[in-house]
C-alpha cells in the first residue's frame, strides 16, 4: 500500500477544490460506481474494503490512476493509521444480499456497529463530513404504504433479517447521536433495491439472479407467489442522489429515502426480464423467505423537495443496461456467447452504460 506523496490534510472550506474521500465498502457495486465518480472529479479517494463481497476488479481500471488507494482492510479493525486526513467519509461497508448477510448473521451486525463507531471517531477526528449508506430495510415489513422517513417501521428484532435491519437502526442511531452531540455533519441515505452493473453473478439479489437465469435458459427462481413488491432503482440514479445529498445543506439532515417509486410485483419482474432476453426459462416458486417484506416503495417527496432529485431511468432501460452487462460478462467467462462484450471490457463504467 502506497499513500504517494504528502497528501494535504482536510479543510473544511469550499466545495470546488479537491478532496481526500474515503469510501468504506468501495470495492462493491455501489461504493465502486462512487469512487468512479470522486475520482473523475480529481479528488483523491481512498478505499477500505476486505472484499466480502466486493471485487478488486470492480476499481482496477481506478487502481491506474494516480486519484486511487485500495486498501485492503476489515471495517471492524478501526481504520487504519497511516490513513491521511479527510475532508469526506462515505460509510458503504456491509453486505447487502439476503444471501451474504444471512450467511454470518453475528458478522453482519458487528460490520454494521463497529463499522459505524470507527468511522464516526474517524469523522470526528478529522472534522470530516461524513456519510452513512442505511436502508429500506429499517422499514422491515412495512404496515405504512408507501414509506415515508417518519415511518418507524415493523423489524421483527430476532428474525434473519434482524442482522442487518437491526445493524442498519443502530448504525442509524450512532449517527445522529453523533451528529446532535458531537457537531459532526452527517447525511444518511435509506436505499431502496438498487441494480445495475458490477453486481456480482452469485449476489443472490432477484435482479441479478433472474437476469443470469434467464441468459443461461435456466428456470427463473421467484419465492412465494411472486405477489409480493419492490421498487428497482438503477444504479446511476442512485450515485446521482447519493451525491446531491452528501453535499446538501442542513435542510437535508437526517435520513432520507432515495429510491425509484415505480413498484413491481416480483412475479412480474420475472415476466419482463424473460421477455427482455428471449429467453426459453420457465419461473418455478421457491418458499418464501421468513419475514420476506410484502411490498416496499419509496415516499420520496423529501428527496424531491429538498434534493431536486428524481429518478431518470425507466426499470425497462436500467434492465437493458443490466442484461447487456451480464451478458457481456458471461461471455468473457465463457459461461455464454455475447452480443456486448465491449461493455465487460469497459469494467462496467457508467459513463458508458448510463441510458
Ligand atoms: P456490496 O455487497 O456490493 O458492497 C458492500 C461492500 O462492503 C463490499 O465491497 C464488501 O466487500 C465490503 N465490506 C463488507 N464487509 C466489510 C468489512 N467488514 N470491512 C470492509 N469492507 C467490507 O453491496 P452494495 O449493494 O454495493 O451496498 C453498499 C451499501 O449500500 C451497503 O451498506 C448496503 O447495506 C447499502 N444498501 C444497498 C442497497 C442496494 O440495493 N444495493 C440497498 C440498501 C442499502
Ligand atoms: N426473490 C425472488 N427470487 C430470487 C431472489 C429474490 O423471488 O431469486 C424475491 C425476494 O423473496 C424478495 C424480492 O425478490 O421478495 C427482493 O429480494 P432481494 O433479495 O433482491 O432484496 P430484498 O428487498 O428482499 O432485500
Amino acid at each position: 500500500m502506497r499513500f504517494d506523496e504528502a497528501l494535504p490534510g482536510a479543510d473544511p472550506g469550499g466545495e470546488s477544490r479537491l478532496k481526500n474521500i474515503l469510501v468504506t465498502g468501495g470495492a462493491g457495486f455501489l461504493g465502486s460506481h462512487l469512487c468512479d465518480l470522486m475520482v473523475s472529479r480529481g479528488h483523491r479517494v481512498f478505499c477500505v474494503d476486505n472484499f466480502h463481497t466486493g471485487s478488486r476488479r470492480n476499481v482496477s481500471r481506478l487502481e491506474a490512476t494516480k486519484k486511487f488507494w485500495m486498501v485492503d482492510h476489515d471495517v471492524r479493525q478501526g481504520l487504519p493509521e497511516e490513513l491521511p486526513r479527510f475532508d469526506e467519509i462515505y460509510n458503504l461497508a456491509c453486505p447487502a444480499s439476503p444471501k451474504h448477510y444471512q450467511s454470518d448473521p453475528v458478522r453482519t451486525a458487528m460490520v454494521n456497529a463497529m463499522g459505524a463507531w470507527n468511522v464516526l471517531q474517524r469523522a470526528e477526528a478529522d472534522g470530516a463530513r461524513v456519510f452513512h449508506a442505511s436502508t429500506s430495510e429499517v422499514y422491515g415489513d412495512p404496515e405504512v404504504h408507501p414509506q415515508p422517513e417518519s415511518y418507524c417501521g415493523n423489524v421483527n428484532p430476532v428474525g434473519p433479517r434482524a442482522c442487518y435491519d437491526e445493524g442498519k437502526r443502530f448504525a442509524e442511531t450512532l449517527f445522529m447521536d453523533f451528529a446532535k452531540t458531537r457537531g459532526i455533519t452527517v447525511r444518511m441515505v435509506r436505499i431502496f433495491n438498487t441494480y445495475g452493473p458490477r453486481m456480482r453473478a452469485d449476489d443472490g439479489r432477484v435482479v441479478s439472479n433472474f437476469v443470469i437465469q434467464a441468459l443461461r435458459n435456466e428456470p427463473l427462481t421467484v419465492y412465494g407467489d411472486g405477489s409480493q413488491t419492490r421498487s428497482f432503482c438503477y444504479v446511476s440514479d442512485l450515485i446521482m442522489g447519493l451525491d446531491l445529498l452528501m453535499h446538501s445543506g442542513s435542510e437535508a439532515a437526517g435520513p432520507m429515502n432515495l429510491g425509484n417509486p415505480a413498484e413491481v410485483p416480483v412475479h412480474d419482474l420475472a415476466e419482463m426480464v424473460i421477455d427482455m432476453v428471449g429467453s426459453r426459462s420457465r419461473i418455478v416458486r421457491l418458499p418464501l423467505p421468513i419475514d420476506d417484506p410484502k411490498r416496499r416503495r419509496p415516499d420520496i417527496s423529501r428527496a424531491v423537495e429538498l434534493l431536486g432529485w428524481k429518478p431518470k431511468v425507466a426499470l425497462e432501460q436500467g434492465l437493458e443496461k443490466t442484461i447487456a452487462y451480464f451478458d457481456a460478462t458471461m461471455a468473457e467467462s465463457g459461461s455464454a456467447p455475447s452480443k456486448t462484450a465491449v461493455i465487460a471490457r469497459s469494467g462496467g463504467h457508467l459513463s458508458e452504460l448510463a441510458p
